[in-house]
């Protein structure tokens, strides 16, 4: 049986809260003798500030480094709104991100049945959804040079913000779609701008050739990214896989995940380059909703997200696509079943904390 190091970074306001639930998941997968996982955990965040004025400390992010997999929870809070910039608590999820090399990031949009009607659309559009948005985050718009400000002196200011890509950057983002894609429906949708970009005309050209020669049995189209927000809120169970630039992936994923329903129910990933050596890919792993500091501390807080992140670590990093179909399965059961957190209890009464809807996907697990 293969061993697996699992660094957990809880962080802020609910962060530790969702995490303990997975950590019981953790120690059951341990106590079967299903798999092998060595865990440590770390400070991040407002958590880490107050610990030694850091947003990570150089120890932990070592840790980070040396771990298959990263379990992060949330961070940031109105207590750290006046710490200084560079050490404030989202510096610590920069630095992960960036030291990691962490540049596709995954994002599921599933849609439980028990909640269809929870989401923003019709039963009938988003009941069975399941595709997976996976975004550039490392490089384009966001980090192009130049990045400027200017003043023209005659009352007019200029912004410049550069979107670069080079091959290396597409080619490899492509390939993650495309491998995902074969775990899946077998199909990939490439969205750009060709018609009005030139980084656009660059994606489509790159991502065409990695499909003729590594991918022919995939099957891939298309999109330009304007018309595919439009196709995701007319009809998205069109997509599996889609694969986008850093900006336009920014905008669809959470286009896709209002799909779903609730913030508390979004699970994320974040890849690496698979190591040299052993094939293993640096990953993190985290829940789409921030720390809640207006629910921290009273048991409401929804784990599903940050469990259905842990299932994509069993999925991704960890071998045991198996058992992330199970966690799957569980999650989908207990929905079933009528258990609801506050978030997702629509007009009911919640009838589950924290704890007891980890405890009930733990159960049916
Ligand atoms: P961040 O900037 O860290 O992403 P945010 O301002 O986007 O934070 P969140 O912390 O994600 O906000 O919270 C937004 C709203 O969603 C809050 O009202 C919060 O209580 C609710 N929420 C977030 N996560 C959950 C969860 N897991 N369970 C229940 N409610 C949640
Ligand atoms: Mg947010």
């Amino acid at each position: 049986m293969a061993s697996y190091n699992l660094f957990l970074l809880p962080g802020d306001g609910i962060g530790p809260e969702v995490m303990k639930e997975v950590e019981a998941i953790i120690a059951w997968f341990n106590a079967e003798g299903i798999a092998r996982f060595e865990v440590d955990r770390g400070l991040v965040g407002g958590s880490a500030y107050d610990a030694h004025g850091q947003a990570i400390s150089e120890a932990d992010m070592a840790k980070a480094m040396a771990s298959d997999a990263v379990l992060f929870g949330a961070v940031g809070g109105p207590k750290w709104d006046k710490v200084p910039y560079d050490v404030r608590p989202e510096a610590g999820l920069l630095r992960l991100r960036k030291d990691l090399g962490l540049f596709a990031n995954l994002r599921p949009a599933i849609c439980y049945p028990a909640l269809a009607d929870a989401s923003s659309l019709k039963r009938e559009v988003v009941e069975g959804l399941d595709i997976l948005i996976v975004r550039e985050l490392t490089g384009g718009v966001y980090f192009g040079e130049p990045k400027t400000i200017t003043d023209l002196g005659n009352g007019q200011k200029r912004g410049i913000d550069t979107q670069v890509y080079e091959t290396y950057e597409i080619e490899r983002i492509a390939r993650v779609a495309f491998d995902l894609a074969k775990t899946r429906r077998n199909k990939v949708s490439s969205a750009e701008k060709r018609n009005v970009m030139k980084t656009g005309v660059l994606w489509n050209e790159i991502v065409t050739r990695i499909h003729a020669a590594e991918y022919p049995g995939v099957q891939l189209e298309h999109v330009l990214a304007d018309n595919c927000a439009m196709q995701l809120v007319r009809w998205p169970k069109q997509y599996d896989v889609i694969v986008t630039d850093n900006l336009f992936g920014d905008v669809l994923s959470d286009v896709a995940a209002m799909l779903t329903g609730s913030l508390g129910m979004l699970p994320s990933a974040s890849l690496g380059a698979p190591d040299a050596k052993t094939g293993r890919r640096k990953s993190l792993y985290e829940p789409v909703h921030g720390s809640a500091p207006d629910i921290a501390g009273t048991g409401a807080a929804n784990p599903i997200a940050m469990i259905a992140s842990f299932g994509m670590a069993l999925r991704y990093s960890l071998g045991l696509g198996d058992w992330a179909d199970k966690l799957d399965q569980a999650i989908a059961a207990v929905l079933a079943q009528g258990i609801r957190t506050k978030d997702i209890a629509g007009s009911q009464p919640a009838n589950a904390t924290t704890t007891q809807m980890g405890a009930a996907i733990l159960g049916e697990l």
